[in-house]
C-alpha cells in the first residue's frame, strides 16, 4: 500500500471510525478485521479450486459480505484482496469487476465488486477494466431457482466496450453462489477473444 493510501485511510478513519465489517466493532484504522472475526474467519478458508476465493460462503463470513453490500463494509473487500492476491499471477493483463445494473447501482452508490476488483489491483498492479462487461438486466439472481438463474444469468449481461482481444483477465465478484454469474461472464469474457479468464471472489459456496 502506498504513503498516499495509508493517509487517506488514516484521515478517513477520524470521520468515519473504522469497523470490523463482521461483528461490527470498533478497530484501529490500519487494520480490516478484529482479532476475534480474524480467528474465526480462519475455520472458512477456501483458497483452492477451480474459483480462487478466500473463504467458504457460510457463518460470520456471510456477516462480511453483508457489510460489504451494506456501504460500511468495505473492508471486507480489502481484507479478501489481501489474501487472494498473493494467488494472482502478474502477468495477467486485467481485473474485470461483474457489473451492476444502472438502477441497482444508483440505489446502493456503489458496486461491491468493483470495490474488491480495486484492491486486487492495489494489491498487484494489475490493472481494472470496467467496461468489458455491461449489465443489461436488472433482475435478481438470489430470488430465483438454480435453474431460473443460470437462464436470467445469461440474458443479464453482454460484451462491452473494452479491448480484451489475447489478454489474461480476472474476473472479480463479491461472492459466487450457483457460478451462474461467473459462468456467463466468463463467456462472454471468451467471446470477446480474452485468451484466458479465471475467477477471484470474496466467497463461494462449496458447491463451486
Ligand atoms: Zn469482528
Amino acid at each position: 500500500m502506498t504513503v498516499d493510501h495509508k493517509l487517506n485511510d488514516f484521515f478517513l478513519d477520524i470521520i468515519f471510525p473504522n469497523r470490523c465489517p463482521c461483528c461490527d466493532c470498533f478497530i484501529p484504522w490500519n487494520i480490516t478485521v478484529c482479532e476475534d472475526c480474524e480467528a474465526k474467519l480462519s475455520e472458512y478458508k477456501a483458497l483452492s479450486g477451480g474459483i480462487i476465493s478466500a473463504y467458504l460462503y457460510k457463518g460470520i463470513v456471510v456477516d462480511g459480505i453483508y457489510a460489504l453490500k451494506a456501504a460500511y463494509g468495505r473492508n471486507f473487500a480489502r481484507h479478501c484482496a489481501k489474501i487472494t492476491s498473493p494467488l494472482l499471477k502478474k502477468d495477467y493483463d486485467f481485473i474485470v469487476p461483474v457489473p451492476m445494473g444502472k438502477k441497482q447501482r444508483a440505489a446502493r452508490g456503489y458496486n461491491q465488486a468493483e470495490i474488491f476488483a480495486g484492491y486486487l489491483s492495489r494489491f498487484t498492479s494489475i490493472p481494472v477494466m470496467k467496461n468489458a462487461l455491461i449489465r443489461v438486466s436488472d433482475k435478481k439472481q438470489h430470488l430465483l431457482s438454480a435453474h431460473d438463474r443460470k437462464i436470467n444469468a445469461e440474458a443479464s449481461y453482454s460484451g462491452g466496450l473494452g479491448d480484451i482481444d489475447g489478454k489474461r483477465i480476472y474476473l472479480a465478484d463479491d461472492v459466487c453462489t450457483t457460478g451462474a454469474t461467473i459462468s456467463a461472464c466468463t463467456n462472454l469474457l471468451y467471446a470477446a477473444g480474452a485468451k484466458n479468464v479465471k475467477a477471484v471472489v470474496c466467497a463461494k459456496t462449496n458447491r463451486i
